[in-house]
This record gives C-alpha cells, sequence and structure tokens, in this order.
C-alpha cells in the first residue's frame, strides 16, 4: 500500500521502516531539514537496535522515501499517518500544534480520498479537531475530498521498538468508518499472521486506550517506589518484597521495579495530559496526581541520599555517574532522572563524571561543553578523581561490575544504586557502603 508518515523521531521512523519492510512504499516527512538529510545518507539519528538495518535496505530498493515535501508526499499516500510530537503546554495539557499543523497541511493538499491516522499520543476529542482542520482546509480551496480520521495509537517502547512493531501485542483501531478499517485491517495483516492482534473500537476509546496504558504502568512503577519508601524505613528489603507479590500472577513480575523514578518522552507528558484531560471534564484524578508527585520526589532520591552521606555538603564533590539515557537501549534523555540528579548536584557544587554507552552525544547536546561535566569513554574512566558512584540507568553492562576496582578508584567508598542491581551483600564484602532504593539501609 501507499503510506506516508509525518514525523520521522521514534515513532515515524520505526513505523515507517517497520512497513516498507512489510512491502509497503512508505514516504516519511518531516519539517526538520538536517534530519531529512542525515536520513537520505543513511545516516539514523536516533539509536534503536536493529532500526538501522532496516532503514538501509528499504531506502536503497525504493521502499521507504524520506522528503520535506509535504504535498508530494500527501499525494502518493491512501493512508497518512500523524507521527508527529506532543510535548507538553505550560499547563501540562497535550500540545496539539504539530498535530494540527499536519492536519492542515493535509487539508491544502489532499487530491483525493485518503485515511489519514492519528498515531502520535494526543487527548481524548483530537481526531474531530484534526477532521475539522482538513475541512477548513478543504473548504477554503473550494474541494470537496472524501477523507475518514482514525485513531492507531503506538504502544512501542523505545529500545524495543523495531521488535514490537514487527510483533505488536495489539493493534487498536479506532473508527467508525468501515472503509477505514478495513483499508487498517489490510496494512496490518502481515504483523497478524500468526492470530488477529487488532482491536477495533470507537476513536474516542481508541485515543484513551493510549494514556490508560501509560498511566497504568507508570502507576505500577510509583506504587512499587511508594512501597520501596516503607520498605526503607521499617528495615525491610522491597527487593524480596517485589518477588514476594510478583509471584502472584494477578499481579505479575513485569514493571514492578523499584528505582529512581521513570523518565522519558511519554510517561511524565501522558500521566500528565490525562490528569488535565480529567480536570478539563470535572473529574480530580487523585490518583495520577499522587502517581506523578511520588515519581517527583523519587527522582530527587539519589541526590538526597549522596547529599546526606556527605552530612550535607557535596561542593567540590565529584560524582561519577553510570546512565544517563532515560533508559537502557536508547540515547534518548527526555526527563531522564540522571538530568534530575546533575542538575541538583551542580547547583550544590558538586562535579559530575558520567559514562553512558550511547546517550554521550545527546548529554552534549542537551548541556554543551561546561567544566563541571566529564562525559567518559567508559565506566571505570568515570571512576577516576570521583568520590563515590551513582547508578541511573540499568543497562546491562553495569550488571556485573568489578567491585573491587570501584573500592579501589573510587576516593570515598560508596555505591549509590538508583536501580538497584546489585546484591547489598556483594558490594559491601569489596568494602563498598551500598545505598539503594528500599533495600532497608539508611544512610
Ligand atoms: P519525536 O520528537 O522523536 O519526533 C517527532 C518528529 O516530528 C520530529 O522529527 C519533528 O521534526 C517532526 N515534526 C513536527 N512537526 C512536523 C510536521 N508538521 N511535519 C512533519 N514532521 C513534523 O517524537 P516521538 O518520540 O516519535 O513521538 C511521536 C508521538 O508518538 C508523540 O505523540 C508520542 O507521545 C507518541 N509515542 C511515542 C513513543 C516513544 O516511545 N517515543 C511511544 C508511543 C507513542
Amino acid at each position: 500500500m501507499k503510506v506516508t508518515i509525518f514525523g520521522t523521531g521514534y515513532v515515524g521512523l520505526v513505523t515507517g521502516a517497520c512497513l516498507a519492510e512489510m512491502g509497503n512504499h512508505v514516504v516519511c516527512v518531516d519539517i526538520d531539514q538536517a534530519k531529512v538529510a542525515r536520513l537520505e545518507r543513511g545516516e539514523i539519528p536516533i539509536f534503536e537496535p536493529g532500526l538501522e538495518p532496516i532503514v538501509r535496505r528499504n531506502h536503497a530498493n525504493g521502499q521507504l522515501e524520506f522528503t520535506t515535501d509535504a504535498a508530494k508526499a500527501i499525494a502518493h499516500a491512501q493512508i497518512i499517518f500523524i507521527a508527529v510530537g506532543t510535548p507538553p503546554d505550560e499547563d501540562g495539557s497535550a500540545d496539539l500544534q504539530y498535530v494540527l499543523g499536519v492536519a492542515r497541511s493535509v487539508g491544502r493538499h489532499l487530491d483525493r480520498y485518503a485515511v489519514i491516522v492519528n498515531k502520535s499520543t494526543v487527548p481524548v476529542g483530537t481526531a474531530d479537531r484534526v477532521r475539522k482542520a482538513v475541512l477548513a482546509e478543504l473548504s477554503e480551496r473550494g474541494a470537496n475530498i472524501e477523507f475518514d480520521v482514525a485513531s492507531n495509537p503506538e504502544f512501542l517502547k523505545e529500545g524495543d521498538a523495531v521488535e514490537d512493531c514487527l510483533r505488536p501485542d495489539r493493534i487498536v483501531i479506532g473508527s467508525s468508518s468501515e472503509r477505514a478499517i478495513e483499508m487498517l485491517r489490510k496494512l496490518y495483516a502481515p504483523f497478524n499472521r500468526n492470530h488477529d492482534r487488532t482491536v477495533v473500537m470507537d476513536v474516542r476509546s481508541a485515543e484513551l486506550t493510549k494514556y490508560a496504558a501509560n498511566a497504568m504502568l507508570a502507576t505500577k512503577i510509583s506504587f512499587m517506589n511508594e512501597i520501596a519508601n516503607i520498605a526503607e524505613r521499617v528495615g525491610a528489603d522491597v527487593e524480596l518484597v517485589r518477588q514476594g507479590i510478583g509471584s502472584d500472577p494477578r499481579i505479575g513480575y513485569h514493571f514492578i521495579y523499584p528505582g529512581a523514578g521513570y523518565g522519558g518522552s511519554c510517561f511524565p507528558k501522558d500521566v500528565q495530559a490525562l490528569e488535565r484531560t480529567a480536570r478539563s471534564v470535572g473529574y480530580e484524578a487523585r490518583l495520577l496526581s499522587a502517581v506523578e508527585a511520588v515519581n517527583h520526589d523519587q527522582k530527587a532520591k539519589l541526590f538526597d541520599f549522596i547529599q546526606h552521606y556527605f552530612n550535607g555538603n557535596v561542593r567540590g564533590r565529584t560524582i561519577a555517574l553510570w546512565g544517563l539515557a532515560f533508559k537502557p537501549n536508547t540515547d534518548d534523555m527526555r526527563e531522564a532522572s540522571s538530568r534530575r540528579l546533575m542538575e541538583a548536584l551542580w547547583a550544590a557544587g558538586a562535579k559530575v563524571h558520567a559514562f553512558d554507552p550511547e546517550a554521550r552525544d545527546e548529554t552534549r547536546r542537551v548541556y554543551g561543553d561546561r567544566d563541571d561535566l566529564v562525559l567518559c569513554d567508559n565506566a571505570y574512566q568515570a571512576l577516576e578523581g570521583a568520590d563515590v558512584l551513582a547508578i541511573v540507568t540499568e543497562w546491562k553492562a553495569f550488571r556485573s561490575p568489578d567491585f573491587a576496582r570501584i573500592r579501589a578508584t573510587l576516593k570515598e567508598p560508596a555505591v549509590f544504586d538508583g536501580r538497584n542491581l546489585y546484591q547489598p551483600e556483594a558490594v559491601e564484602e569489596a568494602g563498598l557502603a551500598y545505598y539503594g532504593i528500599g533495600r532497608g539501609r539508611s544512610v
């Protein structure tokens, strides 16, 4: 099928590449000229495992094209995906300027029937706003062209995005148009060969499904962090509690890891946006507010631990930091817990020696060159000249370090484990003090 995708970010590029891989002819359009130029040269602007070969192969055989020319891209398509960003507004609601910008552009250039599919995470009611924006432009041109607007929220996880896209758990299609549903079913048929994963529903339910999924996942994390904070105060180990509750199949082991808070481009903004949506219809979403508040405090925990360890004064100290990305297998730093920690350390007069396997360039892009940040080539280099070590991202490479070497290199014998990667005893045997999240050991 002929598909156009607006936005070549994590969602747009991965979706475009996977749809091209299945034999569709995909045109990816972005307003960012530099990004499109890089993609044209075969450079992938983001780190996402497995993405590069699929993009390269399909670009080389003409199945996947990149352009900044919206008119050309719209003329190409039977199906037009909107996969642009929906960042938070000043008040936390989703900013729809990019989504509605694409809708207007579609209205200006559409010349025959197409299905416009919202893949961006958007508040309930956005499909109606997209429809109105397209109609306004069509009527401006005096054009009478049929189109449908559908919702098809994206559930991929950064770091596993290609795998998630090729083998989705579910494909949610929100539409009341049989024609649109049939076209989307046809497009997704190759992803459904094993069994039908499609869940068809009305547009509003589809829009809410995405927020409900992310809010549920964020709630699981904040819930475990709350239990961790209690565990810390009563002398229990939350890691044992986690295993104890995960064995109940009604609870399960997934997504109940305590830690230094969730970040990323989705959970923080989507929880906030859902809360604002609820408020706009007269409902106070108390649970969501608490999820957010717990996470906000959790992101301060490592700094509080470190500051307490140094008797309230970290000025002049150097902290080694392992992990900068908001989670492993990505270079994405949006809302990363590492940022809160680094910014708090800098504000208090400390320096940071940081290492991340993929997020180094992104960190430099975000913070520029500064005297109080050294970006290191490897994990052990970050320890040189550092007082203590803090771990913020659970990259596999950090899971089994040489504790004796850590002990020998650090000036002070302390490890602050923001992801509970280590057994406290193993760290302590090397002569290091261990501080994890909810491990029954207070600083
Ligand atoms: P992103 O910021 O990585 O990419 C968005 C892209 O859209 C940018 O390249 C930007 O230049 C482009 N863009 C903006 N306006 C445009 C226009 N008028 N025409 C063409 N391109 C335009 O965003 P992302 O992380 O891919 O997220 C996109 C949407 O998908 C968001 O709503 C997000 O909430 C949702 N989502 C993201 C993830 C994720 O893991 N990142 C997962 C599921 C859903």
